[in-house]
């Protein structure tokens, strides 16, 4: 592979699992002139594993906007740059966007080099809708918080992901059994790609149950998934009332409640009710 001058590259790594880095991230760590890393013991770990000895440059959370000015002088000056987190997608909870959008407004090329992330791997063996889904990163740490935030997001029809650690799943799945619907279905996906990779599946007092059964199952690192809610009502009533404008055309009132009935499930008599009004 060709590694461009003046170009950032953003290199997705292992979620766990080292097997898991692709032939290009091994390519482009090898052969940029530094790698730019949110904890540079953590990357050097993995960078000498793979037989890679590269300059790391520390960027996190707390520099990353003192950084930047250097990062695009070095680009600009013909370097090529890596960025990497700990696990996974750079920028996906993790540092780079402010990178990322400042080499943007320079016109500086920024490259994907895309691999593992957490949010992924466990969509896509979590059984859930994933036409629609939604990532909400992590929760508020205070339960009072989290428990506001939840109420607000799981009112969303498409499936919805959070990311957890180990310090706070169980405090976040008991507020969320105190708050949703006990039929929907939730799913946990843990320590994916590991030794002690593990997923549940039911609705959230059976992983309350999963989860203080065995101190084992509140270890390593977390994705949480929640079905998404049924279309309220509000849209259930608009479906009703077009079907019924339709039928009040063609056949009585009577026919038409009774039909509509059979379609929706709702009372024949609310459904007689509401044809009634719209044929005025
Ligand atoms: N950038 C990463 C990505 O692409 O997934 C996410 C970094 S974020 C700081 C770390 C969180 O991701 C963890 O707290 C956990 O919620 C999730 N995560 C990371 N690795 C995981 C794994 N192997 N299994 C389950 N969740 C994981």
């Amino acid at each position: 592979m060709q590694i461009e001058s003046g170009t950032l590259y953003v290199v997705a790594t292992p979620i766990g699992n080292l097997g898991d880095i692709t032939h290009r991230a091994l390519q482009v760590l090898e052969g940029v002139n530094r790698v730019c890393a949110e904890d540079t013991r953590n990357s050097k770990k993995l960078l000498t594993h793979f037989g890679i000895q590269n300059q790391l440059v520390a960027l996190h959370d707390h520099n990353e906007q003192s950084k930047l000015k250097q990062l695009a002088d070095w680009l600009l000056g013909g370097e090529s740059l890596a960025l990497i987190s700990d696990a996974g997608t750079p920028l996906i909870s993790d540092p780079g966007y402010h990178l990322v959008q400042y080499l943007q407004e320079k016109d500086i090329p920024v490259v994907s080099i895309p691999g593992a992330s957490a949010i992924i791997a466990a969509l896509s063996i979590a059984g859930l809708p994933t036409d629609r889904f939604i990532f909400e990163g992590f929760l508020p740490a205070k339960s009072s918080a989290r428990k506001q935030a939840l109420a607000e997001k799981i009112k969303q029809t498409c499936t919805q992901v959070y990311y957890e650690s180990s310090h706070r799943i169980l405090a976040c799945v008991i507020d969320l059994a105190e708050i949703i619907e006990p039929d929907r279905k939730v799913v946990v996906a843990r320590e994916l790609t590991k030794l002690y990779e593990q997923t549940f599946c039911g609705n959230v007092n059976e992983l309350l149950e999963w989860l203080q059964g065995d101190s084992n199952h509140q270890k390593g690192e977390f994705v949480l998934m929640v079905q998404g809610a049924r279309p309220t009502n509000d849209t259930s009533a608009i479906a009703l009332e077009s079907l019924l404008t339709i039928l009040i055309k063609e056949v009585s009132v009577k026919q038409a409640a009774k039909i509509a009935s059979q379609i929706t499930g709702e009372p024949k008599n609310s459904c007689y009710k509401i044809a009634l009004t719209l044929q005025g």
